[in-house]
């Protein structure tokens, strides 16, 4: 038997000798699902599959690359090249790119992001004159996105009752006009936005059989990773190539589901066996990535959810430390906690910064870790956030570059048309929005005929139009015989862009210059990847690629740093050790979320995920206030801090370290006297309501079952300290209702109770989480 079947278990080997016909892997995190498509993917072309006829889809590039280098051991380098591998959004784009025409499209087409839509969304609001405080753009996009990816076209929007309706019970009466305008305007632009390089290649697909017959017949091997987090538009691109051969293999995880707020539908998993004839189905147990105890305390987890598959998981690898579960005062504090716990895990194992990540549930989190890292010099890397290439100067520059491919690109040329400045003001901008929407025409063509149309621009400003057109066109032409390189050389010098930074003279200009420098070198790297792989390397290719870049995709990997991302971003990945961050109630789960018993499951799979990628050790931290919206709040403790079994955690406490005289971790991890910390004085437990005031409605009796001792003879209902708590006190829980103390054990915050609650169920709380009243 050839090697690479040896690193395989059993169940993963039958899948990966399994050639042909429709099959799906549905198994928990960490059994090797990925692992699988790997071999699969090597072993189909070690039986002579040509990998030209093998589609991939993965859920970052990264990914895609990870899994070609790993495919190139197996069957070298040279072979693995040739496979279509990559996200949805990557492979399509370059599929669209050479049947644009088709679809009325230039085949230089640009690709919106969301920065741009989003941009172009808030100026079709302005003149459609609707309130900015009910048209959100972003969340307008949010419902425009949702429209795309369940293929609902402009047309047929208008033609669902349901929908028109939908959106004027919620205020927004014009969200139909708007999607039409959107549409349009990119179409004009010569512009796709990211749902449309699904909602286009489904088009494409539907509309031209002989183009679906072509692909069905190049991608006769389909292989997709992450398939709980596909939506309806990539279900029925997959449904439609795979359809002549049915060689489709899909993984999953139904439990890391966690896209359904972006349109994913876990149903595309839980109905595969009825797409397809024959389907065949395996099953992987056997979790490689994590010790016991992470893979225990996640089961206890994610077992609260009522709509999952049943599917077992364990694991032979050791049992690991406990996870540490750490309460700070804020979260400048909890920044501290990681950063130093980082240090001395960093020190004490002798390991690079990359065996850690900090995973949070919203992008604004990251300041306070990030400003806790770089005080103690620990090297990071961000993803997801503010990348390379969202920063400004580098849009500006990339805005150019789009512009000279594709002059109808409208939200590049909006960026730069006064950028440096050049005396076009907002209002004149805004006249050639209007006056390109009423003759049809971009508004770069519309700067070739200023004196032949009427417009209110006063000849001044017209002269400065034309100046920028002309140079604009002198670019084009230039690009006519250079590279992408002397072209973007070129852009920068001409347009006066970098010296238009250096005259802000701040250290920030200096970082802003070196950015821009930094991307002259993309593209030269570029040049050179793409003629080794004797692929194309003009400008337009370079543009597509950055703008589908993930950020794991470009940011440079000189040095290991420890990684900072979402939850939603590290969905696949591993890493030794892992620190949550903000496990609050309205945090994480997070207060948009906690309406339907489905939204908190999400989130509680989004746990599951985070939990999951963590090979030796898991870190939570919750902080007790935080600032959010510009308030400082008060925080309560995650409920899934509450539901983890157990047995698998510890609390590590910075008053037990200070009792036991440890000054370094009361000094070094909070940099503040423990005197003036007031932490430890406030009750761990949810807070509890204010007493009810006379005037308001009679407060509900409770009578004290028979034989039950009554603690306190205090109004209302108190918070519970953890000292307070006897055997035969009656207490209430937030969602178990009422219930007797049977037993108390423990000390600190391990003491638990085991508590019956009248629902008949007996349950062991841990108090520190139990937010228990009694009553
Ligand atoms: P996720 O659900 O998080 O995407 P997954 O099911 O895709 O996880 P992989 O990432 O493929 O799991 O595998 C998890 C880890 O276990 C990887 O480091 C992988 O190399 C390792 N692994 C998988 N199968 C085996 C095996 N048979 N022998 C040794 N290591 C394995
Ligand atoms: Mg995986």
């Amino acid at each position: 038997m050839s090697s690479y079947l040896d690193e395989l278990n059993e169940a993963q080997r039958e899948a990966v000798l399994q050639k042909e016909g429709p099959m799906i892997i549905i198994a928990g995190a960490g059994s090797g699902k990925t692992r699988v498509l790997t071999y699969r993917i090597a072993h189909l072309m070690k039986n002579g599959v040509d990998p030209f006829n093998i589609l991939s889809l993965t859920f970052t590039n990264k990914a895609a690359r990870e899994m070609k280098s790993r495919i190139a051991g197996v069957v070298g380098p040279s072979e693995a090249k040739n496979l279509w591998m990559g996200t949805f959004h990557s492979v399509f784009a370059r599929i669209l790119r050479s049947e644009a025409e088709k679809l009325g499209y230039p085949s230089n087409f640009t690709i919106y992001d969301t920065q741009d839509s989003v941009r172009l969304i808030s100026s079709i609001i302005k003149e459609l004159q609707l309130e900015k405080e009910k048209y959100k753009a972003k969340q307008v996009l949010g419902r425009i996105s949702q429209f795309k990816n369940s293929l609902i076209t402009v047309r047929a929007y208008y033609q669902n009752p349901e929908l028109i309706e939908a959106d004027k019970v919620s205020g927004r009466p014009k969200i139909g006009s708007i999607y039409k305008e959107y549409v349009d305007r990119c179409f004009k632009a010569g512009a796709m936005d990211f749902d449309d390089l699904l909602l286009r290649t489904n088009e494409l697909l539907t509309r031209f059989p002989e183009v679906l017959a072509k692909y069905q017949d190049r991608f006769r091997y389909i292989l997709v990773d992450e398939y709980q987090d596909t939506n309806h538009s990539q279900y029925l691109i997959v449904r439609a190539l795979a359809d002549r051969y049915q060689n489709i293999c899909v993984v999953g995880d139904d439990s890391q589901s966690i896209y359904a707020f972006r349109g994913a539908n876990i149903k595309n998993i839980l109905n595969f066996q009825k797409d397809y004839d024959d389907v065949k189905m395996f099953k992987l147990e056997q979790n490689y990535r994590s010790s016991s105890t992470i893979v225990q305390a996640a089961n206890s987890v994610i077992d609260k959810n009522k709509t999952k598959l049943d599917k077992e998981i364990w694991t032979a690898n050791q049992e690991g430390e406990s996870i540490k579960i750490m309460r700070t005062f804020s979260e400048g504090d909890e920044g501290r906690f990681v950063a130093n716990s980082i240090f001395e895990n960093k020190m004490q194992q002798q390991l690079p910064n990359n065996s850690f990540t900090v995973l949070y549930r919203t992008n604004a989190q990251s300041r306070a870790i990030e400003d806790a890292l770089r005080k103690k010099n620990i090297k990071y890397k961000i993803y997801g956030g503010l990348s390379f290439y969202q920063r400004k100067e580098i849009k500006d520059t990339l805005a150019y570059l789009r512009l000279l491919v594709n002059p109808n690109d409208e939200e590049a040329l909006k960026r730069v048309i006064n950028y440096p400045a050049r005396g076009i003001g907002q209002t004149t901008v805004d006249r050639l929005v209007i006056a390109a929407n009423h003759y049809k025409i971009s508004i770069f063509e519309l700067l070739h005929q200023l004196d032949g149309l009427s417009i209110n621009i006063n000849s001044g400003i017209k002269a400065k139009l034309n100046n920028f057109r002309d140079m604009i066109r002198s670019f084009q032409i230039e690009a006519a015989s250079k590279n992408a390189f002397e072209v973007a050389d070129l852009v920068v010098k001409k347009t006066r862009l970098i010296r238009d930074i250096e005259s802000e003279g701040t250290p920030e200009a200096v970082s802003r210059v070196e950015n821009v420098q930094e991307l002259m070198n993309g593209i030269k790297d570029f040049i050179e990847e793409q003629h080794q792989k004797e692929e194309d390397a003009s400008l337009a290719y370079f543009l597509e690629d950055v703008a589908l870049a993930t950020d794991f995709d470009k940011d440079k990997e000189d040095v290991p740093r420890v990684s900072l991302m979402t939850i939603h971003l590290a969905k696949g990945l591993e890493f030794p050790y892992v620190y949550i961050v903000g496990l609050e109630e309205n945090l994480f789960p997070s207060a948009m979320s906690m309406n339907t018993r489905s939204e908190i499951e999400e989130e509680r799979r989004l746990f599951y995920v985070a939990l999951t990628r963590a090979q030796k050790q898991v870190y939570l931290s919750y902080a007790q206030s935080r600032y959010r919206w510009g308030k400082l709040i008060d925080c309560e403790p995650s409920r899934f801090l509450e539901e983890i079994d157990e047995k698998y955690i510890d609390f590590i406490s910075p008053k037990k370290e200070q009792a036991a005289g440890n000054k370094f971790i009361n000094k070094d991890i909070f940099g503040i006297p423990d005197e003036n910390r007031i932490r430890f004085k406030k009750p761990l437990v949810r807070k509890v309501e204010k007493p009810l005031k006379k005037t308001a409605a009679k407060p509900v009796q409770v009578k004290p079952a028979k034989n039950l001792k009554k603690l306190s003879d205090m109004q209302g209902s108190q918070n519970l300290f953890d000292h307070d708590l006897l055997q035969g006190n009656y207490v209430e829980h937030a969602k178990f209702g009422k219930g007797e103390v049977l037993s108390v054990e423990g000390t600190g915050n391990s003491k638990k109770a085991e508590i019956r609650f009248e629902s008949g169920d007996t349950k062991k709380l841990l108090l520190q989480f139990a937010k228990l009243k009694i009553i």
